[in-house]
């Protein structure tokens, strides 16, 4: 049971919560999904996930409406993603509608850590699809896991204001490979970025925006949400193999129409990055992150920097990352109408 949580000052730290949600994949079938405690959560230690990253998994949200009701946003979007993921592991994944079963079965069984309305904060809903079977040869996996676990996740503030940060342009790291796995959300395209991350944080960046791999040419995405900018009435958001999906990006293109802009999906020469009047990074975790000022720098190590685009105050926000946020967490929250029925409902 959920025991005095702060919801004020929920961030996004990995609390335990009560259940997951279980299947394992055996003799060619998906088992009955379970209700494991969370502290009985067990792996063979020679599971192919552990030695091989033979791992992949979804990033969803439910929330507390301002009617009481629980919306979970898009699940079907990221179960379509994760069965792509399977495919490109070649191990199999769960079915769009045992997917969404069990995201509806997790938010249910831990009822108690989704956030009330009002707090800007939700309950972030982690799918996992792990290849388990026993291997030391490097082998497909013939069993798998798919699990579903959650965790109540916030804003720090607790408000819906947005705050800018500096972001710098990676040109000594990649993220994905020219014809890598970029474009799927493989558990181990994200350590990579880890030294670069601390390379950045450590000269006050908050967030990376790597390039496309194989020139350095074009902008791909943030190291993990993409990117978009605004450019006069347009939302421009970059157009690329290996730019990961996001479902954030794909709603704020639809909401962004909806408001009157005209979305453009293509290549961005980041000789362009200058031109934009407002950059942000967009995804599930914090919906939309804008980024005050990029800074170019030929290494992520060196004090140099080649080029500087500002294009707000540090903490300032632009007028039209505001208002595609307002509206698309109004959404989520059950304030503005879902005329595209993103949201499911949990009864
Ligand atoms: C998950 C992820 C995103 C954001 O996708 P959403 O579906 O909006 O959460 C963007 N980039 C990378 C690399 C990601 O892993």
């Amino acid at each position: 049971m959920a025991k005095n949580i702060d919801w004020s000052k929920v961030g996004f730290d990995p609390i335990r919560t009560d259940f997951i949600i279980r299947s394992d994949f055996s003799g060619g079938a998906w088992s009955e999904p379970q209700a494991v405690p969370f502290d009985d959560f067990r792996l063979d230690p020679w599971a192919g996930t552990l030695h091989y990253a033979t791992s992949c998994f979804e990033g969803l949200k439910a929330f507390r409406g301002k009617d009481g009701k629980v919306r979970i946003f898009r699940p079907d979007e990221n179960a379509k993603r994760m069965e792509r993921t399977a495919q490109y592991l070649g191990i199999p994944g769960p079915s769009v509608n045992m997917f969404i079963e069990m995201c509806v079965e997790c938010v249910k069984r831990n009822i108690d850590y989704l956030p009330p309305y009002g707090y800007n904060a939700s309950m972030y809903l982690r799918p996992i699809l792990l290849g388990v079977s026993p291997q030391v040869g490097l082998t497909v996996p013939y069993e798998c896991t798919f699990a579903v676990m959650c965790v109540p996740v916030g804003s720090y503030s607790g408000t819906r204001r947005l705050s800018s940060v500096k972001g710098v342009i990676v040109r000594n790291y990649d993220r994905a490979a020219p014809n890598g796995s970029g474009a799927y959300k493989l558990s181990a395209n994200y350590p990579g970025s880890f030294k670069p991350y601390s390379e950045a944080h450590r000269f006050g960046y908050t967030e990376m925006l790597f390039l496309n791999p194989a020139t350095k040419e074009f902008v791909d995405e943030f190291g993990s949400s993409n990117f978009f900018g605004i450019k006069g009435k347009s939302y421009v958001t970059p157009l690329s193999d290996s730019v990961l999906p996001s479902i954030t990006n794909k709603s704020l293109r639809v909401v962004a129409e909806d408001l009157g802009y005209v979305v453009e999906n293509r290549r961005i020469p980041s000789s362009e990055l200058p031109e934009f009047s407002e950059v942000a990074a967009c995804g599930t975790a914090v919906v939309i992150t804008p980024i005050c000022s990029l800074d170019d720098k030929p290494s992520l190590e060196s004090e140099e920097v080649s080029a500087h685009y500002q294009y707000t105050k540090q903490g300032e926000v632009g007028p039209v990352c505001q208002k595609l946020y307002d509206h698309l967490t109004g959404i989520q929250f059950g304030e503005v109408e879902d005329i595209h029925g993103w949201t499911l409902e949990v009864k």
